[in-house]
């Protein structure tokens, strides 16, 4: 069962290079350990895209490195914290996410224009604005993690996202789409702006049609055939 989460984990990793959220070696992917030790979290010191199930190690609630080899990440606060207030939360996401970090920037609500969007808004990701700075520490871990709320997703402005869910395909896979949506406003932006988008009464059926768990898997098991393939 843990050699399963580890291999999720990495492979969880892997997408999200695949999908162009690597900043050199920043960013990460934890899941929760089965056993309440802590979380299965990504490594440091190395990108996404070289991650396997080797690469992904057990760290305390303290940040300790309880199994594996491998340094831990200096922002594993964001993952403790956010799974020490979430008892549904099984698995946090954190990137550089570049669309997201520039349309974050600019202040504008995201907008369910195209499908993406509606995996988010109604009511729209949080915003976390107490720092733009690395969450290097419990209490800004807990600070992030009360602004997320019940959420699925957190702009962290100038300098990243947040995202969690009950496991890691839908963890990673709303990573994936939140980056999506803000490539595809900013896109919109650049044409002079959105006009129109969905209704919240839309946007919620949209959410409910397009992205439930199985309709998440799917993507997820498309993108996993392309990281091999590539
Ligand atoms: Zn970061």
């Amino acid at each position: 069962m843990i050699e399963a989460l580890r291999e999720e984990v990495a492979l969880g990793c892997r997408i999200l290079a695949l999908e162009d959220q690597g900043d050199f070696v920043w960013g990460h992917v934890s899941a929760r350990d089965p056993d309440g030790r802590g979380v299965w979290m990504k490594a440091s010191t190395l990108g996404f895209e070289e991650i396997g199930p080797e690469q992904v190690i057990l760290v305390s609630w303290d940040g300790e490195v309880l199994e594996g080899q491998g340094r831990r990440h200096a922002e594993y606060p964001i993952h403790t914290e956010l799974m020490g207030a979430r008892a549904d939360v099984g698995s946090v996401v954190h990137t550089h996410a570049p669309w997201a970090v520039a349309f974050a920037s600019t202040e504008q609500p995201l907008r369910p224009l195209s499908h993406e969007g509606t995996l988010f808004v109604p009511p729209g990701p949080a915003r976390f604005t107490k720092t733009g700075d690395l969450i290097l520490t419990a209490g800004l871990g807990r600070d992030l993690a009360a602004e997320v709320g019940d959420r699925n997703a957190a702009f962290m402005v100038h300098h990243g996202i947040v995202t969690c869910g009950s496991d890691v395909v839908t963890a990673v896979m709303t990573a994936v789409l939140l980056e999506r949506a803000c490539r595809t406003q900013i896109r919109a932006l650049a044409g002079g702006g959105s006009k129109t988008w969905s209704s919240e009464e839309e946007a919620l059926a949209k959410r409910e049609h397009c992205y439930p768990p199985a309709l998440l898997r799917q993507a997820w098991d498309y993108l996993a055939r392309r990281v091999d393939v590539r």
